[in-house]
């Protein structure tokens, strides 16, 4: 396919977890896709080797989504290598534990940068350089609604990032470009295991009413509706894909 009608897709976060199940699924629905990462190269890599196994088409950009020249670079490279972008997803996020205090500052520092300002960049980039009929995506978490403690920082961000796409919804009036996010609920990724113990996980994992976590996967068909053809008319909203886990 030439690049006149190849779609393309960007996913930031797509060395490992959900980001790397979004760019296998949509490079199975046909896109080319550009596998951004921070620092694991080799993952990104294995993601890039898996969709041109299967026929795809991808790439891998390191780039971290919080610093401006980063992100920049990352959309001028889908562009040089496919020459459009259709999708633009980010995944890219990080969830450290802090409780609301001044010595937090740190992690609560370092979570907006890379969950909010990161979000605000990608959607910047997308909205500069996405064509009519354009979808973005981002992930935010169903866990806004359960206002555990510790979770301070990471719901903070969240909730901006929520705030975001709805704003940026309107602000494609007469571009036919649809904004919204994707908030999951516990999902068996590192993001998820790191620092609990197997009590914690099995707690939390049985809040929802189907009593398990869910799968990267399972966040990849969300994306991909929201992608495709069936998304159409869904705009500024947030699917909170959790198994029930309200
Ligand atoms: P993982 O920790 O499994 O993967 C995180 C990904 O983000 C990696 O590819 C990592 O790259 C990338 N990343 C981290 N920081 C940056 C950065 N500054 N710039 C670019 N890339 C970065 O996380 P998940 O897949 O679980 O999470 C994906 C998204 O889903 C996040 O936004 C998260 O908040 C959200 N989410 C996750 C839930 C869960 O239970 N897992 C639940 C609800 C929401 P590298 O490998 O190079 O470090």
């Amino acid at each position: 396919m030439d690049n006149a009608t190849q779609r393309t897709a960007i996913v930031t976060g797509a060395s490992r977890g959900i980001g790397r199940a979004i760019a296998l699924r949509l490079a199975a629905d046909g896109l080319a896709v550009t596998v951004n990462y921070a620092g694991s190269a080799a993952k990104a890599e294995e993601t890039v080797a898996a969709i041109e196994a299967n026929g795809g088409q991808a790439i891998a950009v390191q780039g971290d989504v919080a610093d401006p020249p980063d992100v920049e670079r990352l959309f001028q490279a889908t562009l040089e290598a496919f020459g459009r972008i259709d999708v633009v997803v980010n995944s890219a996020g990080i969830m450290h534990m802090a409780t609301i205090g001044s010595d937090n500052l740190e992690t609560f520092d370092k979570t907006i940068a890379t969950n909010l300002r990161g979000t605000y960049l990608v959607l910047a980039q997308a909205a500069q350089h996405l064509g009519e009929g354009g979808r973005i995506v981002a992930l935010s978490s169903s866990v806004l609604a359960k206002s555990f403690p510790a979770y301070g920082p990471y719901i903070a961000s969240k909730a901006g990032v929520e705030g975001l796409v709805h704003v940026l919804a309107n602000e494609m009036r007469g571009r036919r470009i649809t904004v919204n996010a994707v908030a999951p609920g516990p999902v068996a990724t590192e993001l998820f295991f790191n620092g609990k113990t197997e009590q914690q996980v099995e707690q939390i994992a049985a809040l929802s009413p189907l009593e398990r976590l869910g799968q990267p996967e399972e966040i990849a068909s969300a994306v991909a509706f929201l992608a495709g053809p069936d998304g159409a008319w869904v705009n500024s909203q947030v699917i909170r894909v959790n198994g029930g886990f309200a």
